[in-house]
């Protein structure tokens, strides 16, 4: 359950994924269905594909979503024992494996029901999916890959994502404010602007500054603090290999002094001292180990 979401639009989102795990079904018969919930622009579904699906196939998925909404007009739900979920998911392993777990908490088993879908589910859906979803509101989005379960040790299912509003206003605004933050992502704008570069080797999290970023950072630096001094601040600088010798337990190797150094000087443009100091602790814990 996602809290940040209000709950017409988590309900709302929810039922999409249902929806789209039908269309899904109709299309794809041999896919198996495991998890689909709400987030926070839309909603997604975790799929098994026997054979993997493809940017042409969101399209199909999402005509036949349309097609399906005026049909889906009522949830139903019953309580089932295990022996029925595990008959009703006989050939799921996914499905299977989250009723083992639902019974092992003492949880009730329930199925939802709608058009002519029926996923294990504890409820969370708008009432009347075809008056309550306007079907210019959502778009399928994209497919990525997810761990079952999130765990790299699984296997890798399709992830199929939507993204889903009360309106289609509301869908349009957030393409375009993403469209818009696409075009003032700092990783393109300083290629393009010539104010730093990534070298993989030295680690996608640091950036290196050209003469051109170094000016614009050195600018950046003078007037945060020509403002901290005009609020009466005073800078007083320390060393921060004093302030980790005092909180080690150990004598600094090269190794460990080095690594500060770089922390330091690397991170300080763009994080806060508290969270600076909380790398190199941990880094440090875990060379003593
Ligand atoms: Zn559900």
């Amino acid at each position: 359950m996602n809290t940040h979401i209000p709950k017409h639009l988590e309900h709302l989102r929810h039922t999409l994924s249902h929806l789209m795990a039908a269309a899904v079904l109709e299309i794809r018969p041999d896919a198996l269905p495991t998890l689909g919930p709400a987030i926070e622009n839309g909603f997604y579904y975790d799929f098994d594909f026997p054979t993997p699906i493809t940017d042409t196939d969101l399209l199909e998925i999402e005509k036949l979503m349309k097609k399906l909404l005026p049909t889906w007009k009522e949830f139903t739900h019953r309580e089932v024992t295990k022996e029925e979920a595990l008959e009703q998911f006989k050939e799921n392993p996914y499905k299977q494996e989250l009723i083992e777990e639902i019974v092992s908490r003492g949880e009730k088993l329930t199925l939802y029901t709608c058009g002519k879908f029926t996923d294990l589910c504890r409820g969370g859906h708008v009432e009347h999916p075809n008056k309550d979803i306007d079907p210019n509101a959502f778009k399928l989005s994209h497919i990525a890959g997810a761990y079952w379960r999130g765990n790299e040790k699984n296997k890798m299912l399709s992830r199929v994502y939507g993204l889903a509003f009360e309106s289609k206003k509301d869908l349009d605004e957030y393409i375009k404010q993403t469209e818009e933050a696409k075009k003032r992502d700092h990783k393109k704008l300083g290629k393009e602007l010539d104010l730093f570069f990534i070298d993989e080797k030295v680690g996608k999290g640091l950036p290196m500054w050209t003469p051109k970023g170094t000016a614009l950072k050195f600018e950046l630096e003078n007037f945060t603090r020509d403002l901290e001094r005009k609020y009466g601040y005073e800078h007083a600088l320390q060393d921060i290999l004093i302030t980790i010798q005092k909180i080690c337990t150990h004598q600094l190797t090269w190794t460990e002094i080095c690594f500060i150094y770089a922390q330091w000087h690397a991170l300080t443009t763009y994080a806060c001292f508290n969270e600076n100091l909380g790398v190199i602790k941990t880094f440090l814990l875990d060379m003593q180990k």
